[in-house]
């Protein structure tokens, strides 16, 4: 038994390198956090080398004993940490991540070209709730994700002053579009999901109703943002998110006459996927066990505190945050009030190892030239920052953001001449020895 370091130290060094990066730098990416030493032990397991086609009790594959049983305590593990009666709802751990849990959803309980409606990428959806990219000039249409290469989606919206889910918008476009499902969820909404005003837009088109919890799920366990189990049909998760956990993903199914729990398990295996990868489940498993304590409890409640505390001390400051604020782990702070795209604010960050990403924000027309930068408090909190951490970082935003603009009176509009300038960049260069 050779360990990577002397096996192959290249690739060894390289894992250090991206280990160093990811403790020096400020990890402001709203989808991503740190996982606990437990969930890593599970992923680099002798799991890993078991083949387990099929579900726990029906494998295609032999000396699936104990992978059995380390699939079903996630299972049974997952339904708990979300409060769910098992006679009710089922879940199937195996979607090796989020868009792959979405499209078996979609796969199981959808016909080829049936019409769904997700929350548009440039208010804040997620690609794999339908997206198409349009030609003015062509006249042409072009299905970005597979989502909407196999299946009709027509997008709701934020309202563009607000930053709300336009809930009127969607009930008039979804009482003609008519969809098979919608779908609640999105990767950059800093607002709580109005489950009973969609339930009632569903019902009132005969459309199936779903949640992508994805970046919620955490708070969605902890109870810090409301559950979208009494509404919906079925909810999909990833497991790194807020959750904390290994990358992965799952779907939650109500087990009722319409027989969504053999259309979803089917769907994911045979249709999709081939054998599952229990290291991956029994890190989710490991997790979720963390996810029911009260320190889970706490940690989800300083999230929340920590992302206010930024959005709070960026709009003292008199930044505009979309929406007014947040109500969850996220700011979607609108840069095009001060004068600045996403892009070169974020190359600036980037620059001092501040890790955030460019976003649209509403009223952006394009997710091509995004108007924002979207900022997440998860993974600083699991770093045991607090409030006055991230009101520190707020400072530290600023005086980026006076560098960018500073910087880019002299480059002028192109970001390829504004990225040349960083290097020599004396106010920036500063502020990265402060954040190392
Ligand atoms: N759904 C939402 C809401 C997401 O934000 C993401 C990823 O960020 C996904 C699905 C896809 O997850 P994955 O990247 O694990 O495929």
């Amino acid at each position: 038994l050779v360990s990577l370091e002397d096996h192959d130290p290249e690739l060894f060094d390289l894992i250090e390198q991206e280990k160093n990066r990811q403790w020096r730098s400020l990890e402001l990416i709203a989808s991503e956090n740190f996982t606990s030493k437990a969930v890593m032990d599970c992923l680099g397991s002798a799991l890993t080398n078991k083949y387990s086609e099929g579900l726990p009790g029906a494998r295609y594959y032999g000396g699936n004993e104990v992978v059995d049983q380390v699939e079903t305590l996630c299972q049974k593990r997952a339904l708990k940490a979300y409060g769910l009666d098992p006679e009710k709802w089922g879940v199937n751990v195996q979607p090796y991540s989020g868009s792959p849990a979405n499209f078996a959803v979609y796969t199981g309980l959808l016909k080829p070209h049936d019409r769904i409606m997700g929350l548009d990428l440039p208010s804040g959806g997620h690609l794999t709730h339908g997206f198409y990219t349009y030609s003015k000039k062509e006249g042409t249409r072009k299905a970005v994700s597979a989502t909407s290469v196999y299946f009709e989606s027509f997008p709701y919206r934020v309202h563009p002053e607000t930053g709300y889910v336009d809930h009127d918008g969607l009930a008039r476009d979804a009482g003609v579009f008519k969809p098979a499902m919608i779908i609640c969820g999105g990767s950059a909404y800093p607002r709580d999901w109005d489950y009973g005003k969609f339930r009632e837009i569903a019902d009132a088109n005969g459309s199936l109703l779903m949640m992508d919890m994805a970046h919620i799920s955490g708070l969605v366990a902890t109870g810090e943002q409301t559950s979208p189990f009494d509404y919906c049909d079925v909810v999909t998760t990833t497991t790194h998110k807020s959750l904390r956990g290994p990358r992965a993903g799952m779907i939650f199914f109500r087990k009722d006459e319409r027989g969504f729990e053999t259309k979803i398990n089917q769907a994911v295996f045979p249709a999709l996927q081939g054998g599952p990868h229990e290291h991956q489940i029994a890190g989710v498993a490991t997790q979720l066990k963390e996810v029911m304590t009260p320190e889970f409890k706490v940690y989800s409640q300083q999230v929340k505190k920590n992302a206010n505390a930024l959005a709070e001390k960026l709009q003292s400051k008199g930044y505009k945050m979309a929406s007014g604020g947040t109500e969850n782990h996220l700011v979607l702070w609108d840069l095009k009030p001060a004068g600045i795209t996403g892009s070169k604010y974020e190359k600036c960050c980037d620059f001092v190892n501040i890790t955030l990403n460019k976003n649209c924000v509403p009223g952006d027309r394009s997710a091509i030239t995004p108007g924002g930068v979207r900022i997440g408090a998860c993974a600083l909190t699991t770093r045991k920052m607090c409030e006055p951490d991230f009101e520190q970082i707020a400072e530290l935003l600023h005086e980026v953001l006076e560098a960018a603009l500073k910087l880019q009176e002299k480059s002028g509009p192109k970001l390829k001449d504004f990225t040349a300038l960083l290097d020599g960049d004396e106010t920036l260069k500063s502020i990265r020895e402060r954040v190392n």
